[in-house]
């Protein structure tokens, strides 16, 4: 998505102080092991409140073997003052990121391998951490103990107070919408629409346009490339 200019998320400290002006580190909290989940706050100004500014949260690698999500933070930091939009964007807004929800997960995954729970999937304690938020129908039967990543992110939106959020994940192209379940307890089959149903369809759909438009560009310039290569 943004060529060599990406490093990894896990040089977060290194990120705020080599973008100050856009870049605020701190932490959510720590893992089963005692990772940090670390969160970036990428606004101009970035230690100060920004009032008026619609805050937006986003939660990247929460299956641990998911890391594409982890770039995105890179970008923003990268990009700004270069690109345009990107620019527009963190000067309009206050995004608050934390690119690596499960840090023990993503230590234990390999590259190239994407088959499954024990392959970095799940957290240390081999819980699902996108299966131990709270479902609005049934009572979730995690021990809170095992999955101290849901339980400090929780403690994290409820504090914010973001206009938006979603969770990042890697694998498919897919867009879901809260909620996806259902008082009967189906599992499949059954559209559960939330108060905001209307907003998440426009959104995912804007994120569907998106994506078809940025697979074209890619797919142009790699095109250019070969020609160029081939000459
Ligand atoms: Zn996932």
């Amino acid at each position: 998505m943004c060529g060599g200019a990406c490093g990894d998320v896990y040089e977060s400290p290194s990120l705020a102080q080599k973008y100050p002006h856009v870049a605020g580190l701190s932490t959510v909290g720590q893992s089963v092991e005692g990772r940090q989940l670390w969160v970036m706050r990428i606004a101009r100004d970035p230690d100060r409140k920004s009032l008026g500014k619609p805050k937006f949260g986003y939660v990247g690698n929460m299956h641990g073997n998911e890391a594409v999500s982890r770039q995105v933070l890179v970008c923003l930091l990268a990009r700004y003052g270069e690109e345009e939009r990107i620019t527009e964007l963190v000067n309009g807004t206050d995004v608050c990121i934390v690119p690596g929800m499960s840090p023990d997960g993503f230590e234990r995954s390999t590259e190239g391998d994407c088959s499954g729970d024990h392959s970095g999937r799940n957290n240390a304690k081999n819980k699902d951490l996108s299966g131990g938020f709270p479902d609005q129908f049934d009572k979730s039967n995690v021990d809170p103990a095992d999955i101290p990543e849901v339980m400090e992110v929780m403690r994290w939106i409820q504090e914010m107070g973001f206009v938006l959020s979603g969770g990042l994940h890697g694998g498919t192209l897919v867009a879901s919408y809260p909620f996806d379940d259902s008082a009967s307890h189906e599992q499949e089959g059954h559209y559960s629409p939330s108060a905001d149903d209307g907003l998440f369809r426009q959104l995912a759909l804007v994120y569907r346009e998106c994506r078809i438009i940025r697979q074209v560009v890619f797919l142009r310039n790699f095109i250019i490339e070969q020609e160029t290569c081939s000459q």
